[in-house]
């Protein structure tokens, strides 16, 4: 089921959000509630999504299966933590679906290494680099209440119905 993005201001995008467990996982209510989010990402042309997006203030987020590592599966990430591997930052251009409209160059770490528990609630920890790293950066930034726009430089407006 298609679910309705939350747009920028909305204080459920602002604010801190709760950790999962395994338990929590299990529920069949979690499961439809991972399945419905992956499918707004997609529906929306998004490369990656975050609970906090749709409403759900929860740790969990997904990274669309072509832009993560692992190319045959959504990487469904819970509780995810980061630090970085390397001072490199590097600029890049982002969006986000919470700021339709909205384009700017954000300064991100190039390497970063992951924490997190998968939908099962494992504990997986891989390193990722460069535009991976990026989407890992800005959507673990949802996470926490912070919007790509809060960091960008050289914000530009471009109408989609153009
Ligand atoms: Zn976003």
């Amino acid at each position: 089921m298609k679910l309705d993005i939350l747009t920028d201001p909305n204080p459920l995008l602002r604010q801190a959000n709760r950790d999962l467990n395994a338990a929590d996982l299990a529920t069949e209510e979690m499961r439809n509630f991972i399945a419905s989010l992956t499918e707004t990402m997609y529906a929306s042309d998004g490369v990656g999504i975050a609970a906090p997006q749709v409403g759900k203030s929860v740790n969990l987020c997904v990274i669309a299966k072509n832009f993560s590592n692992s190319k045959d599966k959504d990487l469904v990430l819970v509780n995810p933590e980061w630090e970085k591997r390397a001072i490199a930052k590097i600029w890049g251009e982002e969006g986000c679906l919470s700021v339709p409209g909205l384009y700017g160059k954000v300064r991100r770490y190039k390497k970063i290494r992951v924490n997190a528990l998968d939908e099962y609630g494992q504990t997986v920890e891989f390193e990722a680099d460069d535009f991976f790293a990026r989407v890992l950066q800005h959507e673990i930034d949802h996470l926490n209440g912070i919007l790509f726009i809060d960091k960008a430089k050289d914000i530009y407006h471009i109408d989609k119905n153009l």
